[in-house]
């Protein structure tokens, strides 16, 4: 979806000016070899800058100063090629205000047995460097990636990419607007939340439109544009037989006047609500399910925390296979050995995480009140996935993440014609639904395929907000001590 070469990372190497002009010749040599290989790595997809080498207080305070102040800068990586006190450091780092990685690793992968002296300890000594490094990173308790590894091995790259594209996400969110169209859902809990202190954290504007705007907007199509949108349609997605025209053509003109709120409005992301639909003709089924698969959030309901999440996730995963959509807990299957949980929701699933080829119906809907809305209904393809979730706790923020394997759907399941997915959660469905529920994970999550928990943990530690993480190993009653152990780290008087 988005080219994600135009964010830039800085790579700031660490030495010292008492190593003499020959020894640092070298250590940007090397750091330029890295650099370049880095750059050439579609693992990496982010654009790798390779600053001057950092020897002195002064240089390493305006290379954090110039960072902030670079608009395209996304995040920088430090490492310490040679030891770089890290004194030296602290008011680099004080400043700033972008995420950090520190990469651990050092030029030549093996001990030259045969030839090390003590000029190659003292050029390769990131051993030792890395430490000074690291330890004042926990001194002053500042968030960051930590990647150990030799350079040229591919997990280190993958990692690095990984916190790269949360990178990515992160700035693009420091920009990023959400449309609110109506308010929250009546009465629901876990959709509300402080937009300011969203605003403050995560840098997403949280407004609202009335739905007057968009049922105008709509209104307004003209009929020869909705039509092109609806051979759009038919192109890509099956349509069942004898299927409502008008229904699918009201879609496609909700489509049209939503995507040009967006434009209009540069968002990223909106929200919907069934219960202020005055002037629209449906609930917008199939225009929601198409603008995530374009690339935008979507929440529903009101839920623009989810909302803005989709669209990170949609950033973080341009140009990975798989998919990243918007989803809903509905319903278990309890058969023993075969446990599992259908996620799914009224309509707006995106198709980026479907199996086949997505089919156009045309079905009432129990709720809302307004005319059968056209839908694109498919199962999502099996697979390994993650279920992220945000929930706002009154004092902070907690990402949910839990790890789920989705399956194929065994059933048609005729009078359900809506997107679905089936899934098995780790470590199994009765201690992901007890953690997940201990720790006041909402109904409504980000489903991605295209992404691991990793990639939301690197988002969350940037942002400076909890992290929960449901896997392989969670125990409910162990969770239940973390949560409360998180209460004294998160209180404002437990921190620093
Ligand atoms: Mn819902």
């Amino acid at each position: 979806m988005r080219d994600l070469k135009r964010y830039e990372f800085w790579f700031i190497v660490g030495s010292q000016d008492l190593y003499g002009d020959e020894t640092l010749k070298q250590v940007e040599s090397n750091a330029r070899i890295i650099a370049e290989e880095f750059a050439k790595d579609p693992l990496l997809p982010g654009t790798l800058v390779l600053k001057p080498i950092a020897v002195t207080p002064a240089i390493i305070r305006t290379l954090f100063a110039e960072a902030n102040a670079a608009a395209n800068c996304a995040g920088i990586i430090t490492w310490m090629h040679t030891f770089s006190p890290s004194k030296m450091w602290i008011q680099g780092l004080a400043l700033n205000s972008k995420p950090v990685l520190h990469l651990h690793t050092q030029f030549n992968r093996d001990i030259p047995w045969d030839s090390i002296d003590m000029d190659f300890m003292n050029l390769n000594q990131s051993a030792h460097g890395d430490r000074d490094h690291g330890h004042i990173y926990a001194r002053m308790r500042l968030g960051r990636k930590v990647v150990a590894g030799f350079w040229q091995d591919k997990d280190a790259r993958r990692r690095i990419g990984v916190w790269m594209r949360a990178a990515a996400a992160r700035h693009e969110g420091m920009r990023s607007v959400v449309i609110r169209i109506g308010d929250n859902m009546r009465e629901v809990a876990v959709t509300e939340g402080d937009k300011v202190e969203a605003q403050i954290r995560f840098g997403w504007q949280v407004n609202t439109w009335g739905v007057g705007d968009l049922a105008a907007g709509y209104a307004r199509t003209g009929l020869g544009e909705a039509e092109a949108l609806v051979k759009e349609y038919e192109a890509h997605y099956c349509l069942a037989p004898g299927s409502d025209h008008q229904a699918i053509l009201e879609q496609a003109k909700i489509e049209i006047a939503l995507k040009k709120m967006l434009e209009t409005e540069h968002a990223g992301a909106f929200t919907t609500t069934f219960q202020d639909l005055h002037g629209l003709p449906q609930l917008p089924g199939l225009a929601a399910q198409r603008l995530m698969e374009q690339g935008y959030g979507f929440g529903a309901e009101g839920d623009w925390k989810q909302s803005m999440l989709v669209r990170a996730a949609k950033v973080m995963a341009s140009g990975l296979p798989g998919g990243v959509s918007f989803m809903e807990d509905y319903t278990y299957h309890f058969e023993p050995g075969r446990e599992a949980a259908l996620g799914a929701h009224m309509l707006e699933v995106c198709p980026s995480i479907a199996a086949g080829k997505p089919r156009i119906e045309v079905h009432p809907l129990g709720i809302g009140g307004k005319a059968p809305p056209a839908r694109l209904v498919f199962d999502a393809a099996p697979g390994q996935a993650a279920l992220a979730t945000l929930v706002d706790l009154g004092d902070r923020f907690r990402m949910i993440v839990n790890e789920i394997e989705t399956v194929k759907i065994e059933h048609d399941m005729p009078k359900l014609p809506v997107a679905r997915a089936l899934w098995k959660p780790y470590p199994n469905l009765i201690d992901a639904a007890e953690a997940w529920i201990l720790a006041g994970g909402a109904h409504h999550s980000v489903y991605a395929t295209a992404l691991t928990s990793e990639y939301f943990r690197d988002w969350a530690e940037m942002s400076g907000i909890e992290f929960v993480h449901i896997n392989r190993t969670t125990k409910p009653e162990r969770l239940r001590d973390e949560l409360r152990w998180a209460e004294a780290y998160w209180s404002p008087h437990g921190r620093l």
